[in-house]
């Protein structure tokens, strides 16, 4: 119900009540004045009666109708009449002795008070009546009918003020009131002081858009903190990259030692100039394939420490897990660990960044590689799953799934839910930043997805990444 509505009918029901008292007290004053009458005519009857009858006893009925045009002209309301007794009602025939009978006789207009004077001389007898004028309940009547035209008119009049006054004093500003407070909530934030009024609802209004003011400022706040904070991501992650480079770096500088002296040795066989012409072919196609192998170890990593995040598109999540596996193949075998992938799934495509997908790869490859054992393995295989509420909160829906596992200790119980925490390590100093997994983590959430841990059957930790597949 409309405000406007409810205070009109509040204001109603008081002005009816009110209007109400005042008609009851009206008919009060009405039957008391009505009653007061009857009285009076019963005095009036008792009072002319000896007068009456002695006009009778000297002058019969003649003298009787003469008194009663002499009394008449100083009345005020009772008219008197001599009346035989054959006219008489029959109540007062009834009680009619020599006493003077007063009746209430009820007709059509409500109740009538009359008097009969009994008058009686050598048979010839009769009386006469004293009629009170029903215009008491005609009265009243009209007193109820002025009451109920006053209460309507009051109540329709002040409903008519109350409606044009409450929708222009209260209604419409309201109104206006409650869409800037909607274009609040839409995020419209920059609002003036829409009702300048000196009452409440100016108030409310000026209170409305310091409101604004203030949720304007908390944004901005907001805004630089969001800035600030992805900044500091930004800053972090590139960390991490710098990290998983000089980790790799490392390995390819082990991984480069191998082929450099297979070059350096063919190279000093061709100088010796003792080789057959097909031995210096051989080896100068030797000295060839060592050197591509070298050059493609160092574009990997050149491509990995070049790339710029912040680009999603299309990407087969299997051949970025397989070209990660590549660059990652000199960390392995420095640590002789085999790296083992499978996809065993038909369509492994996703919308990703590459680059921020392969840092996630990366900094779990090289975890499990550093967990393993020498001689150990690692496992990694992408498949796709339908997940129904596999995770609280999570729509049922398509899900690529790379697992990672590895042969090493597993995690111990105690830190296995403070793994994804920035800077949680337990590597030695210079060995770990502790930033590998909670920036992986932040990665896949930003995609959608999420990562699972969990220790292997036997041993080893198994590390699950679930990634939204992509719509086909
Ligand atoms: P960092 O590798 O620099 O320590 P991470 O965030 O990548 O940082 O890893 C945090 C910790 O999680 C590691 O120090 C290690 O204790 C544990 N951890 C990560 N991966 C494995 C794994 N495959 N096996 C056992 N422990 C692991």
């Amino acid at each position: 119900m409309k405000l406007a509505t409810k205070l009109v009918l509040i204001f109603m029901v008081g002005v009816l009540a009110i209007v109400g008292v005042f008609s009851w007290q009206t008919m009060q004053r009405h039957r008391m004045w009505l009653a007061t009458q009857e009285q009076y005519a019963e005095n009036l009857a008792e009072a002319l009666a000896p007068g009456l009858e002695q006009a009778f006893r000297s002058g019969g009925e003649i003298q009787v109708q003469r008194t009663i045009e002499l009394t008449t002209q100083y009345l005020r309301g009772p008219s008197l009449r001599w009346m035989d007794r054959r006219e008489l009602p029959s109540q007062a025939t009834r009680l009619l002795s020599r006493e003077t009978v007063h009746l209430s006789v009820s007709g059509p207009d409500g109740n009538q008070q009359l008097s009969y004077i009994p008058l009686e001389l050598e048979g010839h007898d009769g009386a006469v009546e004293v009629r009170q004028p029903d215009r008491a309940s005609e009265d009243v009547q009209s007193a109820w009918r002025a009451s109920l035209i006053s209460v309507g008119a009051v109540a329709l009049l002040s409903a008519a003020v109350i409606l044009v006054g409450g929708v222009r004093l209260v209604g419409k500003p309201l109104h206006q009131l409650v869409t800037q407070v909607d274009e609040i909530g839409s995020g419209k934030l920059d609002q003036k002081v829409l009702l300048k009024s000196n009452d409440e609802l100016g108030e409310l209004s000026m209170a409305i858009s310091k409101m604004a003011e203030r949720l304007q400022s908390q944004r901005e706040t907001i805004q630089r903190e969001t800035e600030s904070r992805l900044q500091a991501e930004q800053q972090l992650r590139h960390a991490d990259r710098l990290t998983t480079i000089g980790t790799l770096a490392a390995g390819v500088a082990h991984e480069l030692g191998t082929p450099l002296n297979v070059v350096a040795g063919r190279a000093a066989l061709i100088a010796g100039q003792k080789l057959s012409p097909e031995d210096v072919v051989q080896s100068a196609l030797a000295i060839k394939a060592e050197s591509e192998r070298m050059a493609g170890i160092i574009r990997q990593l050149m491509d990995f420490a070049r790339s710029r995040p912040g680009n999603r598109q299309a990407c087969d999540l299997c051949s970025l897990v397989q070209s990660t596996c590549g660059l990652m193949q000199p960390l392995a075998a420095q640590h002789d660990v085999k790296l083992d992938f499978q996809c065993l799934t038909q369509q492994p495509n996703l919308i990703a960044d590459y680059s921020q997908l392969q840092q996630v790869i990366l900094n779990l490859v090289a975890n499990a590689i550093q967990a393993s054992p020498e001689g150990g393995r690692v496992d990694l295989v992408v498949n796709a799953e339908t997940l129904s509420a596999a995770k609280e909160g999570q729509a049922n829906q398509e899900y690529l799934r790379l697992v990672i596992t590895d042969e090493g200790p597993g995690i111990p119980p105690e830190n296995r839910e403070r793994l994804f925490e920035p800077f949680f390590t337990t590597k030695d100093v210079g060995q770990g930043t502790g930033l590998g997994l909670s920036i992986a983590y932040g990665i896949v959430q930003e995609h959608g997805g999420w990562i699972d841990v969990r220790n292997g059957e036997q041993r080893g930790a198994v590390f699950c990444v679930y990634l939204p597949k992509a719509l086909e």
